[in-house]
């Protein structure tokens, strides 16, 4: 029968498992060097790191590439934004300059980018920008918004970003930090060919997480198009 309890699988082929990074079992212990980060967990009324959590930092972290196959609720949105933000502390001078966006986070829907914005601008620290883009609102407003932010993270469902992409109203080509969000949704509401549009911009040397709550074959190509070495972990439940 079903049982209701925890699978952590590492999938990956042999040259990597040298080198996965052990997961960890607190936020102490994932951010002690980020005492930013840890203010704001700390006022959360969290108890522990979700397993994807525990999991996923370190692997990011150290630089792998990672596909995440979680259910919903199981905290993937902050398993791939704390480290998108020690990814740009560590860029100052791309921030400084305000050459454009070092990470791009994409998602299926305007209401999912939205929740996520909201999580991660809880966490944010050291003058780092956000904005959200979307359909269905004007494009104009955007733009102005874009002058005026000038953000760091880009967080956006695929078809506006591109038509912003389109009339150079953002440039891709410094973003080093891509997060394909819910992959499983993204390709079930035909973004697909967005998608790919999106990514000829982007450097092929950037790191990539995907995230998914279910591994169809079609989820399986994007990302073995758009990751390089990944690591994989899959969270849920199993038959026995
Ligand atoms: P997913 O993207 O996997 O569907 P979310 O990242 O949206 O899940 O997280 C779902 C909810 O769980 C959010 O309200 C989030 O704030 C909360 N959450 C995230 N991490 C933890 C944690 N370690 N402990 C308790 N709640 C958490
Ligand atoms: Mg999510």
């Amino acid at each position: 029968h079903h049982k209701n309890c925890i699978l952590v699988e590492y999938v990956e082929d042999a040259s990597n498992s040298q080198t996965i990074p052990k997961p960890v079992k607190t936020f102490q212990h994932a951010f002690h060097a980020f005492p930013e980060i840890l203010k704001v967990i700390n006022k959360q009324s969290f108890v522990e790191p979700s397993p994807v959590q525990c999991q996923a930092w370190p692997i990011i972290m150290s630089g792998h590439d990672l596909i995440a196959i979680a259910q919903t609720g199981s905290g993937k949105t902050l398993a791939y934004i704390l480290p998108a933000l020690i990814h740009l502390v560590r860029q100052p001078v791309e921030r400084h300059l305000r050459i454009g966006p070092s990470v791009v986070i994409l998602g299926p829907t305007r209401e999912l980018v939205q929740q996520i914005e909201v999580e991660t601008k809880k966490y944010v620290y050291d003058n780092i920008h956000v904005m959200s883009i979307y359909g269905g609102v004007d494009v104009n407003d955007q733009i102005n918004t874009l002058d005026d932010v000038k953000p760091d993270i880009i967080i956006a469902t695929p078809g506006r970003l591109n038509d912003l992409v389109s009339i150079m109203a953002i440039k891709l080509n410094h973003v080093s930090y891509l997060v394909l969000d819910e992959a499983d949704r993204m390709l079930d509401m035909g973004f697909q060919n967005q998608i790919e549009l999106a990514l000829r911009h982007i450097r092929s040397d950037r790191q990539t997480i995907l995230t998914s709550a279910t591994w169809p074959e079609t989820v399986k190509k994007l990302a073995n198009y758009y990751t390089t070495n990944p690591l994989h972990i899959t969270i849920g439940s199993f038959d026995l």
